[in-house]
């Protein structure tokens, strides 16, 4: 059974499940009502009855004309209730004391028994419910009624009278009948508005699917055009629309098979035109080329040459013909001085099978063809077909006669530029790459040794981890030619010459001549050594000095001190004039020598201010050590005897050196601070000389 039957079904059963539980809910309904109904006439009956026997008891007994007004309250009572019908039955003796025409009143059974025995009673008849409630004499009421005039005592408690109320049925049942129509009209409302809802069941729900249902199938038959009729606005609406659109797709990916079906089939064909085509455009390159490609089978038997046999065979003296060679063994063709090396080879490519085919041989071998001498490059490989199976050899000989000689012209060509190179009385090298060396002539290798070819340049050459400063080699910036002078690891100075020679694979090539400039080097060291130097006491000289404390200063001085010391011989104006200034520069020297050994190898520095003034400079002593050094050159040269002659007869003379010290503070001037240092030795000098002053 279709899914959809299914729901009509189940739509259907809920319908009438419903329209049962629907009945019995309305005559349980019903039944419950009447009941209340009838029950409410009795209520009715019971609570007119008592109200009016209590009124009557309340107010009756105070009039004089009571009986009237009991009349009067139950006209009134009838007059204004429909349904309702009160009376008062009186008592023989109230009947016999007022009623004017005492005609015996006709009472019902019930009656009779409550004006007997004094209590309540209700009953039905078949047209009303029946209320009889009697009312008992009470004192007031004794009062009229115990009157000795009248027709006899009537004791407390006696039955007066009997209040009788009939609520008609006919009412009731009006209602029990009008509850009967309303029930069946909600009924018939509730199973009208099911049977709509049912109707709108199937029309929104049943119907749309069922068709929904009908058109999947159709798709899923293959009728990928067939689509739901969209009427609608909600889920099922919005279901279809999904399944349109997915049903749409479907129509959508099927065409394109279709259509890749069919430019498939086109692409194969013209694959396969293009195979052919591609093997018609390999036979014309095989027949093109230079080259006698020649094939066998696995016995090693000829079954292919190309056409450029015939055109070579002339070439080299061989007589037989393209096809007299196909069907011929392989080894009738080779080099006779060969012959069993090469069959050697084949044979290991034929066992080797589709395993072999990474085994290609290649070899180059001469022959004296024609009488000329022919070199040739023989390259043997498998045959392999597309499913892997050995199919055969191929053979390709390809004439290397001209680049043979073209090398061999080469080769005579390095040997003669090599010969010059050695010859050379300059060093060279060529560096390539990233600066690796790759040549070096004579020189260079004794220089610096055969294995550097290979190495870095600044390796080999000067033993650095990194470019030598001052270098272009190997940079971005290409420079036809370039010189740098070269600190080499042997301990000597080179001038590089470097040519570039052309760029390969992006590096450049470059040929670098190295001339030795170690004495040119030295000469030059010296020289700047000279123009620094004072000559009598060989320290530093006036100008250096400057040099080096605005140095000093400028180099940023900041926890690390810098100490300045000034000295001026004392009284030397007379040394001189006494024992002459030969043997007043011999004093001079001495004191340089002093200054030389007092201050440290490294930083410290000595120089010859000028005249009998030197200076010296302790960078990172502070005034405490300044003083120290000063004082150990005062000692010193105090101590030191000078053995001028006068007239022919040593003498043994001292002199003293007045010393004045400072310490830089920060920002000062160089001479500010050489100011304050001269200062500070004059101070000395003033105190008598000999002496240590500081600023
Ligand atoms: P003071 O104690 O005040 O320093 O007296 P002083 O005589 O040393 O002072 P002064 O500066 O007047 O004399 C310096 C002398 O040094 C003058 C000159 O004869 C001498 N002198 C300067 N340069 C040289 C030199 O190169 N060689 C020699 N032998 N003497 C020199
Ligand atoms: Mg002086
Ligand atoms: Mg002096």
């Amino acid at each position: 059974m279709r899914w959809h039957r299914r729901l009509t079904g189940k739509v259907a059963l809920i319908g009438v499940s419903f329209m049962l539980l629907l009945g019995l809910f309305l005559s349980l309904h019903y039944a419950h009502l009447k009941k209340e109904l009838l029950h409410g006439g009795v209520e009715r009956a019971e609570s007119l009855s008592d109200t009016i026997a209590a009124s009557i008891l309340t107010f009756v007994f105070r009039a004089a004309e009571g009986g009237a007004l009991i009349d009067d309250l139950l006209e009134r009572v009838n007059k204004n209730s429909t349904g309702v019908f009160v009376r008062m039955v009186h008592s023989r003796a109230i009947n016999e004391q007022y009623v004017e025409d005492a005609t015996e009143q006709p009472m019902t059974p019930e009656e009779v028994d409550s004006l007997a025995d004094g209590t309540v009673r209700a009953y039905q008849t078949d047209a009303a419910f029946v209320r009889v409630v009697p009312l008992h004499a009470e004192a007031p009421c004794v009062r009229c009624h115990d009157n000795p005039d009248g027709p006899g005592q009537i004791p407390v408690g006696y039955v007066l009278g009997l209040v009788v109320t009939e609520v008609s049925k006919a009412e009731v049942e009006a209602a029990i009948a009008e509850l009967a129509g309303d029930t069946l009209l909600t009924g018939g409302f509730i199973v009208a508005l099911m049977v709509a809802l049912l109707v709108y069941l199937s029309r929104a729900i049943v119907r749309p699917v069922t068709a929904m249902t009908r058109t999947i199938a159709a798709v899923a038959d293959g009728d990928f055009g067939r689509r739901i009729e969209l009427v609608r606005n909600d889920e099922i609406g919005e279901l279809s629309a999904h399944f349109n659109t997915m049903s749409g797709r479907l129509k959508e990916m099927f065409d394109f098979m279709r259509r890749s079906n069919v430019e498939l089939t086109g692409e194969v064909t013209r694959q396969v035109e293009a195979v052919r085509q591609t093997r018609d455009f390999y036979q014309a390159v095989v027949d093109s080329t230079q080259r006698i490609i020649l094939t066998s089978d696995t016995d090693l038997v000829i079954d292919s040459v190309n056409v450029e046999w015939e055109r070579q065979k002339e070439q080299y003296g061989l007589e037989i013909g393209r096809d007299e060679l196909i069907g011929r063994p392989l080894a009738e063709f080779l080099p006779e001085g060969q012959r069993a090396r090469l069959l050697a080879v084949c044979r290991r490519i034929v066992e080797g099978g589709a395993a072999g085919r990474d085994i290609e041989h290649h070899e180059e071998f001469d022959l004296t063809l024609k009488e000329a001498h022919r070199y040739f490059l023989l390259n043997i490989g498998p045959l392999i077909d597309s499913e892997n199976r050995l199919m055969g050899l191929v053979f390709v000989a390809t004439d290397i006669s001209s680049r043979k000689r073209a090398e061999e012209m080469l080769r005579v060509e390095r040997n003669k530029l090599n010969a010059i190179m050695d010859g050379m009385g300059d060093a060279v090298m060529i560096v390539e790459g990233e600066s690796t060396v790759t040549y070096m002539n004579k020189l260079m290798r004794n220089t610096f040794g055969a294995e550097a070819v290979g190495q870095r340049c600044f390796e080999a050459v000067a033993g650095r981890e990194s470019p030598c400063p001052g270098c272009h080699l190997g940079q971005q910036e290409r420079r036809a030619v370039s010189s740098v002078e070269i600190a080499a690891a042997n301990g000597r100075y080179y001038l590089a010459t470097h040519t570039h020679v052309a760029d390969v694979e992006g590096y450049p090539s470059v040929i670098g001549v190295y001339k030795d400039i170690t004495f040119r080097k030295e000469m030059e060291d010296e020289l700047r050594l000279q123009t620094i130097t004072d000559t009598l006491t060989g320290l530093y000289n006036k100008r250096h000095f400057f040099d080096r404390l605005e140095r000093e200063i400028t180099g940023g001085r900041g926890a690390s001190p810098l100490t300045l010391l000034f000295l001026d011989i004392d009284k030397f104006k007379s040394f001189n004039d006494t024992y002459g200034h030969v043997e007043g520069d011999v004093c001079l020297a001495a004191l340089g020598n002093i200054v030389r050994g007092a201050i440290r190898d490294h930083g410290d520095a000595g120089f010859r201010y000028g005249g009998e003034e030197f200076t010296v400079l302790l960078p990172g002593a502070g005034a405490e050590q300044g003083a120290r050094v000063a004082d150990r050159i005062r000692q010193e040269f105090g101590r030191t005897v000078f053995t001028p002659e006068v007239e022919g007869v040593r003498q043994a003379v001292t002199r003293t050196v007045s010393i004045g010290g400072a310490v830089y503070e920060p920002g000062e001037s160089a001479g500010t601070f050489v100011e304050r240092a001269d200062n500070a030795m004059y101070t000395a000098k003033r105190a008598g000389g000999d002496q240590v002053r500081f600023s």
